[in-house]
């Protein structure tokens, strides 16, 4: 699932490619991506056709393009979704959903296997769309009180992993960055929020920060092949992974054989021995 530096990539791509152009026509291929467009898919293509896109933004996971009749096309990835900017001759792929014709040479397509993502309209949302505006700053953000976040982990019961994960907490780190910044930091995830030093906790967000920044500075991670950039490439910082992914590799810190854990239906990496449970 693509998290905040695969999703600030393709932020940076739409801010490339598609800020300055106006959509000239919206063909909706699938309706499930726009299930979250209430007023259905005519009224989504009617709202976006002849508008003018003014600028990408990201908050957490979530894009949006403000348009200038005020309003903002959103867009959530989920677990496969793609924004690809695609020279319009380009045949549309298997799983194209949602195709935005430009006044470019380019199309925006929205591509998305398994479609737990989706796009829609959100009203008056060119500033801060109401469905971004109910989940935390993420670390990247220049207003991020991480102060307040410290505190807010601090008085928690529960795992600090699950805390991490939790977009009302802070928002934008997801099961890969989640490890990642826990073995940096030496933090067991399972730990309780309120049983881990403020420090401590201090030093796991700042560790998310750095390992966002790098992983950002190498187009993301694209660990299930599906997360690519608007141009349809990959990331490479799956190559640099210090735990996600790694069950039975030593540990390059302490050379102990890193192990999986089950979490959340899902798993958890990390070193028995830098990051004890205690
Ligand atoms: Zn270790």
């Amino acid at each position: 699932m693509p998290e905040l530096p695969e999703v600030e990539v393709v932020r940076r791509g739409l801010d490339a490619h598609v800020v300055g152009h106006t959509i000239t026509r919206v063909e909706v291929l699938h309706p499930r991506p726009v299930r979250r467009h209430l007023s259905g898919v005519g009224d989504f293509a009617d709202r976006l056709t002849g508008v003018k896109i003014t600028a990408a933004r990201r908050r957490g996971k979530y894009l949006w393009l403000p348009l200038d009749t005020g309003d903002a096309l959103v867009a959530h990835l989920g677990m496969s979704g793609q924004l690809l900017v695609q020279q319009a001759d380009i045949p549309a792929q298997r799983h194209l959903r949602v195709l935005l014709e430009l006044d470019a040479p380019n199309d925006l397509r929205f591509v998305d296997q398994r479609m737990f993502g989706g796009v829609w309209v959100s009203d008056g949302g060119a500033e801060l769309p109401t469905e971004v505006a109910a989940i935390a700053l993420d670390p990247l953000d220049p207003a991020f009180d991480e102060d307040a976040v410290v505190a807010r982990i601090h008085k928690s019961s529960s795992g600090i992993k699950r805390l991490l994960l939790n977009q009302n907490v802070v928002s934008g780190i997801g099961n890969i960055y989640a490890d990642e910044a826990l073995w940096s930091a030496q933090v067991h995830g399972e730990r309780p929020g309120n049983r881990i030093k403020s420090a401590d906790v201090r030093r796991v967000l700042t560790a998310a920060r750095d390992v966002m920044i790098a992983a950002l500075a190498q187009g993301g991670t694209s660990f299930d092949a599906l997360y690519v950039n608007v141009e349809g490439d990959s990331g490479y910082f799956e190559r640099s992974l210090e735990a996600y992914g790694r069950e039975g590799e030593p540990c390059s810190r302490c050379g102990s054989a890193l192990v999986r854990a089950q979490f959340m239906n899902r798993s958890s990496y990390f070193c028995p021995v830098c990051q004890r449970r205690r």
